[in-house]
């Protein structure tokens, strides 16, 4: 488990100030895989007393840009935020509830998949988004049924 100085230690690397707000996203991020923005600043307020919205909103956009924390926004559903960043694994994502867990790259390295054409592109990533029903949602009994 990252402690604060960890934290602290992973701004400067990526040469950004020091700032408590910083480093209260920084831990949200790391305790919340693929929270969306709101459950973010409610974690952050837990923790950390008053930050505003808009700080919440600009320390993510800092430390996405800055690589330390990945933005994913699979289709129709809000932006989420994690910190395993710089692996390319891909996400899936439950059609009912939208909870999302991690799945590892299928080969171990970017970019897993080859394009049938590339279009003379060098390609570096590749972004799958696998669809299903969790096991919760899977299991769950169809009210017509009961
Ligand atoms: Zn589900
Ligand atoms: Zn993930």
């Amino acid at each position: 488990m990252p402690t604060t100085s960890d934290f602290e230690r992973m701004l400067r690397g990526v040469s950004l100030r020091v700032t408590r707000p910083r480093v209260a996203v920084l831990s949200a991020v790391h305790d919340h895989p693929h929270a969306d923005t709101d459950s973010i600043i409610g974690a952050v307020r837990t923790g950390f007393g008053g930050v505003s919205h808009q700080a919440v909103y600009d320390v993510l956009r800092a430390l996405t840009t800055a690589g330390l924390v990945r933005r994913i926004e699979p289709p129709g559903s809000v932006a989420r935020y994690e910190a395993r960043v710089g692996d390319n694994h891909h996400h899936v994502v439950c059609r009912s509830c939208s909870a999302i867990a991690d799945v590892d790259c299928t080969v171990g390295m970017k970019p897993c998949l080859t394009a049938s054409d590339d279009h003379g592109f060098a390609i570096d990533e590749a972004e799958v988004v696998y669809w299903g029903l969790c096991p919760a949602c899977s299991t769950a009994v169809p009210e017509h049924t009961v």
